[in-house]
């Protein structure tokens, strides 16, 4: 995926500052944060959505997840988080490469899912 802004972060032709990395998956901070410490754990694979997702990367997604939540709860003192993958443009999806937004969440802040 050559233009893909995601796949050029995995290659490391645009550089970032990681957060928690393994085998398959990275985290980075997004770009424009709904939430201070809103962050995106990004399979370094490109896979159009969670479809894609392969049985055999379970095991290293609950990691990236588990360990990216863990770090952004201590990291900004969070009481709280939610972990939200868009699926498909009327999702919400803009960067069609799998990633999950990862939002530390606090008391009164300025953010809900309504769900
Ligand atoms: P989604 O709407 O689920 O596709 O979310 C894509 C997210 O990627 C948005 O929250 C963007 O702010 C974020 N984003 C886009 N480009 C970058 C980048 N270069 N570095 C970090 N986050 C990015
Ligand atoms: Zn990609």
């Amino acid at each position: 995926m050559e233009s893909c802004i995601f796949c050029k972060i995995a290659r490391g032709e645009i550089s970032s500052e990681k957060i928690y990395e393994n085998e398959n998956f990275f985290s980075i901070k997004d770009i424009h944060p709904k939430v201070k410490g809103h962050s995106l754990v990004i399979s370094k694979k490109h896979l159009d959505t969670f479809l894609e997702l392969p049985d055999t990367f379970s095991s290293g997604f609950l990691d990236a997840l588990k360990n990216t939540a863990r770090k952004l709860l201590k990291e900004e003192k969070a009481a709280g988080f939610n972990i939200v993958n868009n699926n498909g443009k009327v999702a919400g999806q803009l960067v069609n490469h799998l990633h999950f937004h990862i939002l530390p969440r606090k008391e009164k802040d300025a953010f809900g899912l309504g769900v």
